[in-house]
């Protein structure tokens, strides 16, 4: 008798869309998702994973949204785009911090610096437009690009550049279907921040060759000495009429929660994304944008405290990852991750394994250590891995040694 044809699944019976069935789980929760399991079940787990500031909102910020709260006034619908007084204060905030001059118009707020991202990508992309993403690179950014009809074009980093793209590079990936350039600096996952110099020449090759840029500048306030946080249409004016700045309250504030971004751009762009998001999630919580606004009125006091336990945290981080055997690491440069390559460890015996990946090795050290972080392979960067130092020092080293004393068993 003949099978009937229960496999043959046309598009009227598949249940999952192919466009969403493709969106790769984040490996970053993942981990997080099983670091969190073994918490729940009483052990010690020491996590590297969560890329979020682990201090409180600062309390001014707090008490502006109880206020908030409190006001009738708040409880419906604001326009869009956002609060009037917020998109001025964004526009006060970004010739504060990165001279970049701009009007209201310009700018949408948005459901955190991650929603700027897709809406960019969905006004900018084009089935088969391709973008260039320097790598290692941000989960989000290829998902997003890949919802957008676009292509993402790796464009492969290593160590040995500090992680930083070069113009040649660029230039080699490019096609005649290139038509944005992703740019973040400081950058998650690998910590790098480019100079003056360094932006200037791609800002001047993406003018050049007619790419826009979206250039993220979330982590701006996290560089660390010696470094200086650099906005790429202030470098390269000329590149303005094609750029959008993707930012937020997130990072700077320890905001994570509360969901306040987004994106500056040229008005006719912002005019059409804030269209997609008048019929995807209209405005972005009225008592978070108040919040917001608090925050971006405020002084950096509070950014610059968290900057400097960042930064003693960076060292130690940087220091004793270094020391362990196998492991190299570049010292991070901005915002509050560390990027180590474990190539001396893949391959070798470790507690009656072989890890071939490090995403096998994370799930060693994470069931024998009880440390968790994010394998490499999340941001395109088999080999490395990355350590968020956002959390309490005394948790880092405790961490870092458990790490050290599990690798020291590595043999042949
Ligand atoms: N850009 C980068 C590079 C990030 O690391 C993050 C947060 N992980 C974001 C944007 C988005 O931040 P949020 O949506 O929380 O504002």
């Amino acid at each position: 008798m003949a099978t009937p044809p229960l496999l043959a699944v046309s598009s009227t019976t598949r249940r999952i869309s192919r466009r969403i069935g493709g969106v790769a789980p984040s490996a970053t929760l993942a981990i997080d998702a099983k670091a969190k399991q073994l918490q729940a079940q009483g052990l010690d787990v020491v996590g590297f994973g969560a890329g979020e500031p682990d201090f409180p909102t600062p309390a001014a910020i707090v008490e502006a949204a109880v206020a908030a709260c409190r006001d009738p006034r708040n409880h419906r619908y604001t326009p869009t785009a956002g609060l009037p007084e917020l998109r001025e204060a964004i526009v006060a905030k970004t010739t504060r911090d990165s001279g970049y001059e701009i009007g209201p118009r310009q700018v949408l707020v948005t459901n955190g610096g991650k929603h700027a991202v897709y809406n960019a990508f969905a006004t900018l992309l084009d089935p088969g437009d391709e973008v260039l993403v320097p790598t290692p690179h941000w989960t989000t950014y290829p998902e997003a690009i890949r919802l957008a009809g676009g292509v993402p074009v790796e464009v492969r980093t290593g160590s040995a550049s500090r992680f930083k793209v070069t113009v040649d590079q660029l230039e080699d990936a490019a096609t005649g279907r290139t038509k944005v350039l992703l740019f973040v600096s400081p950058s998650n996952p690998t910590g790098a921040v480019y100079s003056r110099e360094a932006i200037a020449d791609i800002g001047r090759l993406a003018a050049e060759r007619g790419w826009w840029v979206l250039t993220d500048e979330i982590y701006e306030h996290l560089v660390y000495e010696g470094h200086a946080h650099h906005s790429m249409p202030v470098v390269v004016p000329e590149l303005a009429e094609r750029c959008v700045v993707v930012n937020g309250v997130a990072k700077t504030y320890a905001m994570t929660g509360w969901r306040v971004g987004w994106l500056i751009g040229p008005a006719d762009v912002v005019e059409a994304a804030t269209n997609l998001q008048s019929h995807v999630t209209s405005n972005v919580n009225d008592v978070a944008q108040r919040a917001a606004i608090a925050a971006l009125k405020g002084d950096l006091a509070a950014t610059a405290e968290m900057r400097s336990a960042f930064d003693r945290r960076r060292r130690t981080i940087h220091r004793m990852l270094s020391e362990i055997d196998g492991v190299t690491c570049i010292e991070p440069e901005g915002a509050f991750y560390a990027f180590p390559s474990f190539e001396g460890v893949l391959g070798r015996a470790l507690r009656g394994r072989r890890p071939e990946s490090t995403l096998e090795l994370a799930e060693i050290v994470l069931e024998e250590s009880l440390v968790a972080f994010v394998p490499g392979e999340a941001f395109g960067a088999p080999g490395y891995g990355r350590f968020s130092y956002a959390l309490s020092d005394a948790d880092l080293v405790r961490g870092v040694e458990r790490l050290a004393e599990l690798l020291s068993e590595v043999g042949d």
